[in-house]
Protein backbone atom coordinates (compact mmCIF):
# COMPACT_ATOMS: atom_id res chain seq x y z
CA UNK A 1 0.00 0.00 0.00
CA UNK A 2 0.99 3.78 -1.39
CA UNK A 3 0.88 7.07 0.95
CA UNK A 4 -2.38 8.47 -0.43
CA UNK A 5 -0.06 12.04 -0.20
CA UNK A 6 3.16 11.17 -1.38
CA UNK A 7 3.24 7.78 -2.43
CA UNK A 8 6.20 6.16 -0.20
CA UNK A 9 5.38 3.16 1.45
CA UNK A 10 1.69 3.19 3.78
CA UNK A 11 2.32 2.42 7.46
CA UNK A 12 -1.50 2.11 8.06
CA UNK A 13 -4.68 3.50 7.28
CA UNK A 14 -6.35 6.92 8.95
CA UNK A 15 -10.02 7.31 8.31
CA UNK A 16 -9.75 4.65 5.71
CA UNK A 17 -7.17 6.29 3.89
CA UNK A 18 -3.28 4.80 3.26
CA UNK A 19 -0.53 7.26 4.62
CA UNK A 20 3.55 7.08 5.18
CA UNK A 21 4.65 7.63 8.74
CA UNK A 22 5.08 11.43 8.26
CA UNK A 23 1.39 11.84 6.87
CA UNK A 24 -0.41 9.42 9.16
CA UNK A 25 0.92 11.66 11.89
CA UNK A 26 -0.07 15.08 10.09
CA UNK A 27 -3.30 13.23 9.03
CA UNK A 28 -4.38 12.14 13.09
CA UNK A 29 -2.59 15.39 14.96
CA UNK A 30 -4.78 17.45 12.08
CA UNK A 31 -7.97 15.67 12.69
CA UNK A 32 -7.95 16.12 16.45
CA UNK A 33 -7.10 19.71 16.41
CA UNK A 34 -10.06 20.27 14.35
CA UNK A 35 -12.17 18.01 16.55
CA UNK A 36 -11.13 20.15 19.64
CA UNK A 37 -11.48 23.63 17.70
CA UNK A 38 -14.81 22.51 16.21
CA UNK A 39 -16.26 21.02 19.63
CA UNK A 40 -14.59 23.64 21.79
CA UNK A 41 -13.04 20.86 24.14
CA UNK A 42 -9.76 23.01 24.98
CA UNK A 43 -11.70 26.77 26.12
CA UNK A 44 -8.40 27.47 27.65
CA UNK A 45 -5.46 26.75 29.60
CA UNK A 46 -6.39 25.25 32.68
CA UNK A 47 -6.18 21.76 31.35
CA UNK A 48 -5.59 18.70 32.86
CA UNK A 49 -4.82 15.57 31.26
CA UNK A 50 -5.71 11.97 32.95
CA UNK A 51 -3.04 9.90 32.12
CA UNK A 52 -1.84 6.62 33.00
CA UNK A 53 1.24 5.78 30.87
CA UNK A 54 -0.55 3.49 27.95
CA UNK A 55 -1.09 4.54 24.64
CA UNK A 56 -3.80 6.13 24.69
CA UNK A 57 -3.47 8.90 27.47
CA UNK A 58 0.19 9.56 25.93
CA UNK A 59 -0.84 10.27 23.16
CA UNK A 60 -3.32 12.48 24.03
CA UNK A 61 -1.28 14.31 26.49
CA UNK A 62 1.46 14.76 23.31
CA UNK A 63 -1.47 16.07 21.44
CA UNK A 64 -3.10 18.25 24.05
CA UNK A 65 0.24 19.71 24.76
CA UNK A 66 1.05 20.68 20.75
CA UNK A 67 -2.26 21.89 20.34
CA UNK A 68 -2.39 23.77 23.41
CA UNK A 69 1.16 25.29 22.63
CA UNK A 70 -0.18 26.21 18.85
CA UNK A 71 -3.22 28.26 20.51
CA UNK A 72 -0.40 30.23 23.12
CA UNK A 73 -2.37 28.10 25.91
CA UNK A 74 0.94 26.97 27.57
CA UNK A 75 1.27 23.39 28.46
CA UNK A 76 -1.87 20.63 30.22
CA UNK A 77 -1.05 19.58 33.67
CA UNK A 78 -0.90 15.27 33.82
CA UNK A 79 -2.70 13.88 36.46
CA UNK A 80 -2.04 9.80 37.07
CA UNK A 81 -3.71 7.85 39.32
CA UNK A 82 -1.61 4.87 41.16
CA UNK A 83 -3.76 2.15 42.03
CA UNK A 84 -1.47 0.22 43.33
CA UNK A 85 -1.47 -3.00 40.58
CA UNK A 86 2.01 -4.52 41.09
CA UNK A 87 3.94 -5.86 37.82
CA UNK A 88 1.70 -3.22 35.63
CA UNK A 89 1.14 0.69 37.09
CA UNK A 90 4.49 1.55 38.34
CA UNK A 91 5.77 0.38 34.97
CA UNK A 92 3.27 2.83 33.04
CA UNK A 93 3.98 5.02 35.58
CA UNK A 94 7.73 5.62 35.31
CA UNK A 95 6.91 5.63 31.41
CA UNK A 96 4.70 8.69 31.87
CA UNK A 97 7.28 10.05 33.91
CA UNK A 98 10.07 10.31 32.05
CA UNK A 99 7.83 11.64 29.36
CA UNK A 100 6.48 14.30 31.16
CA UNK A 101 10.11 15.13 32.41
CA UNK A 102 11.51 15.14 28.93
CA UNK A 103 8.65 17.40 28.00
CA UNK A 104 8.73 19.62 30.62
CA UNK A 105 5.07 19.08 31.82
CA UNK A 106 4.07 19.38 35.52
CA UNK A 107 2.78 15.30 36.39
CA UNK A 108 0.41 15.12 39.74
CA UNK A 109 0.63 11.40 40.74
CA UNK A 110 -1.89 10.50 43.44
CA UNK A 111 -2.28 7.00 44.82
CA UNK A 112 -5.12 4.31 46.10
CA UNK A 113 -2.59 3.71 49.00
CA UNK A 114 -2.31 7.36 50.05
CA UNK A 115 -6.03 8.36 50.02
CA UNK A 116 -7.68 5.26 50.78
CA UNK A 117 -5.25 3.50 52.84
CA UNK A 118 -5.26 0.21 50.30
CA UNK A 119 -3.49 -0.60 46.92
CA UNK A 120 -5.97 -2.27 44.22
CA UNK A 121 -4.35 -5.35 44.85
CA UNK A 122 -4.57 -5.16 48.57
CA UNK A 123 -8.46 -4.77 48.13
CA UNK A 124 -8.80 -7.67 45.60
CA UNK A 125 -6.69 -10.02 47.91
CA UNK A 126 -9.50 -9.68 50.51
CA UNK A 127 -12.31 -8.70 48.80
CA UNK A 128 -12.15 -10.06 45.17
CA UNK A 129 -14.45 -13.00 45.48
CA UNK A 130 -17.42 -10.41 46.70
CA UNK A 131 -17.06 -8.64 43.48
CA UNK A 132 -18.53 -9.06 39.76
CA UNK A 133 -14.95 -7.79 38.51
CA UNK A 134 -12.30 -5.78 39.52
CA UNK A 135 -12.83 -2.61 37.43
CA UNK A 136 -16.19 -2.37 39.06
CA UNK A 137 -14.33 -0.95 42.06
CA UNK A 138 -11.23 0.17 40.54
CA UNK A 139 -13.12 2.77 37.88
CA UNK A 140 -15.19 3.84 41.14
CA UNK A 141 -12.28 5.21 43.29
CA UNK A 142 -10.35 6.37 39.77
CA UNK A 143 -13.63 8.60 39.08
CA UNK A 144 -13.31 9.79 42.06
CA UNK A 145 -9.92 10.94 42.34
CA UNK A 146 -9.59 12.41 38.85
CA UNK A 147 -12.84 14.51 40.29
CA UNK A 148 -10.94 15.64 43.36
CA UNK A 149 -7.72 16.46 42.29
CA UNK A 150 -8.74 17.98 38.54
CA UNK A 151 -11.02 20.69 40.54
CA UNK A 152 -8.79 23.52 39.69
CA UNK A 153 -9.05 23.09 36.01
CA UNK A 154 -11.90 24.18 33.44
CA UNK A 155 -11.32 20.94 31.40
CA UNK A 156 -10.32 16.87 32.15
CA UNK A 157 -9.15 15.58 28.75
CA UNK A 158 -9.55 11.48 28.91
CA UNK A 159 -7.76 9.23 26.75
CA UNK A 160 -11.19 7.50 25.93
CA UNK A 161 -10.82 6.37 21.91
CA UNK A 162 -13.63 4.95 19.48
CA UNK A 163 -13.96 1.73 20.56
CA UNK A 164 -13.50 2.32 24.17
CA UNK A 165 -16.94 4.54 23.97
CA UNK A 166 -18.23 1.92 21.44
CA UNK A 167 -18.18 -1.01 23.64
CA UNK A 168 -19.14 1.55 26.57
CA UNK A 169 -22.65 2.22 24.43
CA UNK A 170 -23.49 -1.64 24.30
CA UNK A 171 -22.16 -2.04 27.87
CA UNK A 172 -24.98 0.14 28.98
CA UNK A 173 -27.82 -0.60 26.89
CA UNK A 174 -27.12 -4.70 27.76
CA UNK A 175 -27.26 -3.87 31.09
CA UNK A 176 -30.12 -1.34 30.84
CA UNK A 177 -28.05 1.41 32.44
CA UNK A 178 -29.66 4.47 30.95
CA UNK A 179 -28.66 7.39 33.32
CA UNK A 180 -25.10 6.24 32.43
CA UNK A 181 -25.82 5.83 28.98
CA UNK A 182 -27.11 9.35 29.19
CA UNK A 183 -23.85 10.65 30.21
CA UNK A 184 -21.84 9.77 27.38
CA UNK A 185 -20.41 11.41 24.61
CA UNK A 186 -17.30 13.58 24.00
CA UNK A 187 -18.72 15.68 27.09
CA UNK A 188 -19.15 13.40 29.93
CA UNK A 189 -21.82 14.05 32.24
CA UNK A 190 -25.27 16.20 32.52
CA UNK A 191 -25.61 17.76 35.75
CA UNK A 192 -23.48 20.47 36.92
CA UNK A 193 -21.87 21.47 39.88
CA UNK A 194 -19.02 23.63 41.13
CA UNK A 195 -17.51 20.15 42.38
CA UNK A 196 -17.23 18.72 39.35
CA UNK A 197 -14.74 19.15 36.35
CA UNK A 198 -16.02 18.69 32.61
CA UNK A 199 -14.29 15.60 31.24
CA UNK A 200 -13.69 15.88 27.83
CA UNK A 201 -12.78 13.17 25.04
CA UNK A 202 -10.54 14.49 22.04
CA UNK A 203 -9.64 10.74 20.54
CA UNK A 204 -14.01 10.11 20.55
CA UNK A 205 -13.90 9.39 16.65
CA UNK A 206 -10.15 7.87 16.28
CA UNK A 207 -9.93 4.16 16.72
CA UNK A 208 -7.69 1.85 19.05
CA UNK A 209 -5.53 0.95 16.03
CA UNK A 210 -5.28 4.54 14.94
CA UNK A 211 -3.97 5.29 18.14
CA UNK A 212 -1.42 1.98 18.26
CA UNK A 213 0.09 3.21 15.28
CA UNK A 214 0.45 6.78 16.10
CA UNK A 215 2.22 6.30 19.13
CA UNK A 216 4.78 3.76 17.56
CA UNK A 217 5.79 6.49 14.73
CA UNK A 218 5.70 9.36 17.42
CA UNK A 219 8.15 7.16 19.14
CA UNK A 220 6.51 7.71 22.70
CA UNK A 221 8.42 5.70 25.59
CA UNK A 222 5.30 3.06 25.84
CA UNK A 223 5.34 -0.57 27.15
CA UNK A 224 2.30 -1.49 25.88
CA UNK A 225 1.42 -3.68 29.30
CA UNK A 226 -2.21 -4.59 29.83
CA UNK A 227 -3.76 -4.41 33.42
CA UNK A 228 -4.15 -8.36 35.09
CA UNK A 229 -7.49 -7.73 35.91
CA UNK A 230 -8.87 -6.07 32.88
CA UNK A 231 -9.72 -9.53 31.61
CA UNK A 232 -12.60 -10.56 33.85
CA UNK A 233 -14.52 -7.54 32.92
CA UNK A 234 -17.39 -7.46 31.01
CA UNK A 235 -16.05 -5.01 28.44
CA UNK A 236 -13.58 -8.21 27.45
CA UNK A 237 -16.49 -10.08 25.15
CA UNK A 238 -18.11 -6.64 24.27
CA UNK A 239 -14.57 -5.81 22.98
CA UNK A 240 -14.21 -9.23 21.00
CA UNK A 241 -17.55 -9.06 19.40
CA UNK A 242 -16.99 -5.20 18.34
CA UNK A 243 -14.04 -6.51 17.04
CA UNK A 244 -16.17 -8.98 14.84
CA UNK A 245 -18.53 -6.32 13.54
CA UNK A 246 -15.93 -4.58 12.75
CA UNK A 247 -14.21 -6.78 10.29
CA UNK A 248 -17.18 -7.25 8.93
CA UNK A 249 -18.22 -3.36 8.52
CA UNK A 250 -15.08 -0.91 9.20
CA UNK A 251 -17.57 1.89 10.42
CA UNK A 252 -19.27 -0.43 12.69
CA UNK A 253 -18.07 1.00 15.78
CA UNK A 254 -18.52 4.35 14.37
CA UNK A 255 -22.41 4.11 13.41
CA UNK A 256 -23.15 2.73 17.09
CA UNK A 257 -21.45 6.33 18.20
CA UNK A 258 -23.66 8.46 15.70
CA UNK A 259 -26.48 6.77 16.71
CA UNK A 260 -26.00 7.37 20.21
CA UNK A 261 -25.03 10.73 19.26
CA UNK A 262 -28.48 10.97 17.86
CA UNK A 263 -30.68 9.97 20.58
CA UNK A 264 -28.15 11.56 23.38
CA UNK A 265 -30.19 14.76 23.62
CA UNK A 266 -33.57 13.13 23.97
CA UNK A 267 -32.09 9.95 26.25
CA UNK A 268 -30.83 13.15 28.49
CA UNK A 269 -33.91 14.88 29.19
CA UNK A 270 -35.29 12.15 31.17
CA UNK A 271 -32.02 12.53 33.95
CA UNK A 272 -32.05 16.30 33.64
CA UNK A 273 -34.14 16.63 36.55
CA UNK A 274 -32.23 15.12 38.92
CA UNK A 275 -30.21 16.65 41.83
CA UNK A 276 -27.14 16.01 42.75
CA UNK A 277 -26.65 16.11 46.50
CA UNK A 278 -23.15 15.84 48.46
CA UNK A 279 -22.07 12.85 50.03
CA UNK A 280 -23.43 12.98 54.16
CA UNK A 281 -19.23 11.52 54.56
CA UNK A 282 -17.06 13.15 52.25
CA UNK A 283 -19.01 15.99 50.95
CA UNK A 284 -17.76 15.13 47.31
CA UNK A 285 -21.04 15.37 44.81
CA UNK A 286 -22.54 11.92 44.59
CA UNK A 287 -26.34 11.25 43.76
CA UNK A 288 -27.08 8.62 46.85
CA UNK A 289 -26.57 9.78 50.53
CA UNK A 290 -23.32 8.17 50.79
CA UNK A 291 -21.39 7.96 47.86
CA UNK A 292 -19.90 4.50 46.29
CA UNK A 293 -16.13 5.50 47.17
CA UNK A 294 -17.65 6.01 50.73
CA UNK A 295 -19.72 2.50 50.58
CA UNK A 296 -16.04 1.04 49.48
CA UNK A 297 -13.98 2.25 52.10
CA UNK A 298 -16.41 1.23 54.44
CA UNK A 299 -15.91 -2.57 53.25
CA UNK A 300 -12.53 -1.76 53.52
CA UNK A 301 -12.67 -0.25 57.20
CA UNK A 302 -14.91 -3.44 58.54
CA UNK A 303 -11.65 -5.80 57.76
CA UNK A 304 -9.32 -3.97 59.16
CA UNK A 305 -8.63 -2.99 62.92
CA UNK A 306 -8.15 0.75 63.00
FE1 LIG B 1 -8.56 -0.71 37.13
FE2 LIG B 1 -9.93 -2.38 35.54
FE3 LIG B 1 -8.44 -0.39 34.49
FE4 LIG B 1 -7.25 -2.51 35.66
S1 LIG B 1 -8.51 -2.56 33.78
S2 LIG B 1 -6.71 -0.32 35.92
S3 LIG B 1 -8.69 -2.95 37.33
S4 LIG B 1 -10.29 -0.17 35.77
Amino acid sequence: MKCSICNEKAVGSFQEKPYCSEHFKEALESFVFSFIKEKKIIPSSKVCVAVSGGKDSTSLLNIASKYMQNQGLGKPTALCINEGIEGYRDKTIKDIAEFCNKNDIDLRLVSFKDEFGFTMDEYLEREGEHLSSPCSVCGVLRRYLLNKYARDFDVVCTGHNMDDEAQSVIMNLLNDNMGLLARQGYFSGLLHSDKFTKRVKPFYFVKEKEIMIYSLISKLNISFNACPYAKADFRNPVRVFLNEKESEDKNAKKNVLEFYLSIKDRLAQQFLNESLQECQICHEPSSNQICETCRIRETWAKGTSF
